[in-house]
């Protein structure tokens, strides 16, 4: 059985007029879910916004208390002096009435997706409202407020689940969770992102990987940029699936950023939707065999509001509910929002691959990376990684 959070019935996690990270970004998922046949009764999950007392499990409470001061409409001018420590009032980070709230509600939707999945045997559940992996304990950072995966892994542990197992496919390093965990033998963190070379928040190097007791527990592929769908998936498999099966976790967190689509506009990885659909299916079976099922998933990243992440977790809710999509993206679908102007919307629910030299020459690239991981990491090798 799988569940999905309606994020419609969300408070809108605002952060200004015509920032990237826009309001109304998952609307046009829920009407392609609603047109493509994939929901029904029982489906959705009604969650709770998470108590100060479970941020307190990863937040400090003085950030906690700032972010709520300055969620009002006009916020005093020690809050406003008080922000910046916080990484609130920034570019990316910049602030807006509603936000404490908004971002609770996204910590508490995954806790919601946490507690279905530990409560019902079987039950998978996914939270495209959640994957706000940039978050750090004392603060905000990359459009995230509250780190809903950080949150939701403590409260899996807290709940008496042995090991959890976190993999991270946005094109940004999910740094805000491995930081959290980063001395944690219990939870081990692995992220595939572009190289921090070239791409925000510039950590996730392949020879950071953990510290103390975590040392190992933390791992990271940095990719190149023009990687495209064969390199990415090759190198998923190469590191995720030793990786589980070495770890050995009891769940499997995963952060779904759709981000490494070759039409993202902030970054420049080449993957497509075959990228994001193979992904999933990779976790889903993965927490099957190894797990018992209990997956929970988020969205994340991703700044093609009508062309990718619809497509991406509408496949993604798909495979995890184990139906069949329709043969095309309905046309009634595309129809409505191709009002909104922009580029037409693809019909089919896999891009076209392009093959390149450029694609070729990051291949090589990232296997010489994960080469380099194996090397640091010999755990994976005994877990049968090549
Ligand atoms: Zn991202």
């Amino acid at each position: 059985m799988a569940r999905l959070v309606d994020a419609r019935a969300l408070p809108a996690y605002d952060l200004g007029e015509g920032h990237p990270f826009a309001r109304d970004r998952l609307l046009p998922l829920f009407d392609l879910l609603a047109s493509a046949g994939l929901l029904r009764d029982g489906d959705l999950l009604e969650t709770q916004p998470a108590t100060d007392a479970q941020l307190a499990a990863v937040h400090d409470p003085d950030y906690v208390a700032c972010l709520r001061a300055t969620s009002v409409r006009d916020p005093g001018p020690a809050a406003l002096a008080a922000a910046c420590r916080w990484g609130l009032g920034s570019a990316d980070n910049p602030i807006a009435p509603g936000q404490h709230a908004a971002a609770a509600a996204a910590v508490g939707a995954t806790l919601g997706c946490v507690e279905a999945v530990l409560g019902g045997a079987g039950t998978m559940a996914f939270n495209p409202a959640g994957g706000l992996h940039h978050a750090m304990p004392h603060g905000a950072a990359g459009f995230c407020l509250y780190n809903d995966v950080a949150v939701g892994i403590r409260a899996a542990r807290a709940a008496g689940v042995p090991r959890v197992l976190y993999v991270d496919f946005d094109v940004h390093h999910g740094d805000g969770v491995e930081w959290t965990f980063r001395a944690d033998p219990t939870v081990l963190t692995l992220s595939f992102h572009e190289t921090p070379e070239v791409r925000f928040p510039g950590t996730g190097r392949v020879t950071d990987v953990g510290e103390g007791v975590g040392r190992g527990n933390a791992l990271n592929v940095p990719l190149c940029p023009g990687t495209a769908d064969g390199s990415w998936t090759e190198c998923v498999a190469r590191v995720l699936e030793p990786a589980v099966r070495g770890f050995r976790p009891d769940l499997i967190v995963s952060q779904h950023g759709c981000d490494t689509h070759r039409e993202d506009p902030l970054a420049t990885l080449e993957c497509t939707t075959r990228a994001a659909q193979f992904a999933a299916g990779f976790v889903r079976d993965l927490a099957l065999a190894h797990c018992g099922g209990r997956w929970v998933a988020t969205g994340g990243g991703g700044y093609q509001p009508l062309r990718v992440i619809p497509r991406a977790w509408a496949m993604l809710w798909a495979t995890m509910a184990g139906r069949p999509l329709p043969a095309q993206v309905p046309a009634g679908w595309r129809e409505r929002w191709a009002l909104r102007g922009g580029p037409a919307l693809p019909a089919d629910w896999l891009d076209g691959a392009e093959p390149s030299a450029r694609h070729e020459r990051a291949a090589a690239a990232n296997r010489r990376t994960v080469d380099e991981l194996l090397a640091a990491v010999p755990w994976l090798v005994t877990a049968g990684a090549r």
